[in-house]
């Protein structure tokens, strides 16, 4: 985004049609402000509830943010996957926990390079014999890894599927001298966007206590686990209650998107964090008379979570509808009133924050009307 470095447009307006410093669109946008709000908001429920964060960098893709996370008391970061642990690790974080299973002999050796660059990492297994194998790439590269547990709570993605599952893989683990037995992880992502306090909360409560009969049954066997993770942003108003988890995987509480507000919205209820992230899109044909055309398609908007709300630039009423890969179509919901025309800037709450995010190499950081930052998506598109 050349005509936008850091330095070259900080502290110029922005948005303006035609100006000096308009943002090239589509063009992700953070408020700062709220951006900050959201941070410190959560690291204080955290530490409300004396529960350590190690939050999800799948959701910002950002060294940045990471490093901001730290900042503010973070343990380290989640992963998804092994290449956006290594573009963090880049950057010189550390504290990684890979939350998806690992399984081939690539995989370990990239796990292993990256435990001796980044200190304190941890991967999840799910299989004994799985976990057997990383034990003997641990060992023959003479060097030890650490392994939670993963127990499936009901997402059914990953884990084992039992208790007693886990206590066997436990023991297979704590059992090679090559692995350390790290603990439990035990994600919910099923439970997360169940609208209604009372629906989400009787979920979770099946959750801990499954994984509370995994801890019991670990420190039974002289194995407590030190570490307990889970958690995401549909459950924080729940987590310290259940009290099972000794550290939260939260990852869209700093950005919040369409889809986790209308979990709270559709109740009635206010969203506990703030909609941080938009997407600014360009109006660049508005010669139908029922709908314009955005410069925003599915290549800048991952849709699969619905449509984004508009926020704003449009007429009243207006709503986004798919129109391809490049083009976005915005329909007008009111003849009457005065349409858009080429140029109008018209900005977007992503449906969906994690995948809008991963679509994107820059994400631009605004106060108030003017563009303090532009920070690199280093490790977006890591998927492998
Ligand atoms: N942990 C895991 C394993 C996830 O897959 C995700 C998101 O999908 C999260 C944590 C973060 O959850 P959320 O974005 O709901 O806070
Ligand atoms: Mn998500």
């Amino acid at each position: 985004n050349p005509a936008l470095q850091p330095g070259g447009v900080n502290g110029h307006l922005i948005g303006v049609p035609g100006g000096p410093a308009q943002l090239r669109t589509p063009a992700l946008v953070l408020d700062a402000d709220l951006f900050e709000t959201n941070l410190a908001d959560m690291a204080r429920r955290a530490a409300d509830a004396g529960i350590a964060l190690r939050p999800h960098a799948k959701t910002h893709k950002c060294a940045k943010i990471a490093k901001r996370q730290v900042g503010l008391g973070a343990l380290g970061l989640c992963c998804a996957k092994l290449g956006e642990a290594e573009a963090l690790a880049d950057e010189g974080l550390s504290g990684l926990l890979i939350t998806s299973p690992l399984v081939t002999p690539d995989s370990f050796a990239r796990l292993i390079a990256l435990s001796r660059k980044a200190p304190d990492t941890r991967c999840v297994c799910d299989n004994p014999q799985v976990a057997l194998a990383m034990a003997e790439a641990a060992a023959a590269a003479g060097t030890t890894l650490e392994v939670l547990v993963d127990l499936d709570v009901g997402l059914q993605r990953s884990g084992a599927r039992t208790v007693a599952d886990a206590v066997e893989l436990a023991r297979v683990i704590a059992g090679h001298p090559s692995l350390r037995l790290g603990g439990i992880q035990g994600y919910a992502g099923h439970a997360m966007h169940i609208a209604g306090a009372r629906a989400r909360t009787a979920e979770l409560e099946q959750v801990s206590g499954k994984v509370a009969a995994l801890r019991d049954a670990l420190s039974a066997l002289d194995l407590p686990p030190a570490i307990i993770t889970g958690g995401g942003t549909g459950s924080v108003d729940i987590d310290a209650a259940l009290g099972i988890f000794t550290e939260l995987q939260v990852g869209s509480y700093v950005f919040m998107d369409r889809e986790y507000d209308d979990v709270w919205t559709s109740q009635g209820e206010a969203p506990p964090f703030a909609a941080a992230l938009t997407l600014w899109t360009t109006v660049t044909s508005a010669n139908q008379s029922g709908h314009c055309t955005l410069d925003a398609g599915c290549k800048a908007l991952a849709t699969e979570a619905g449509m984004p709300r508009v926020l704003d630039g449009a007429p009243r009423g207006a709503r986004y509808e798919f129109f391809g890969d490049e083009q976005g179509k915005l329909v007008y919901a009111d003849a009457g009133l005065a349409p858009c025309r080429p140029g109008d800037v018209v900005r977007l709450q992503p449906p969906h924050c994690d995948p809008t995010v991963n679509l994107h190499d820059w994400i631009h950081v605004v106060r108030g009307d003017r563009i303090v930052d532009i920070w690199p998506l280093v490790a977006r598109g890591r998927m492998q």
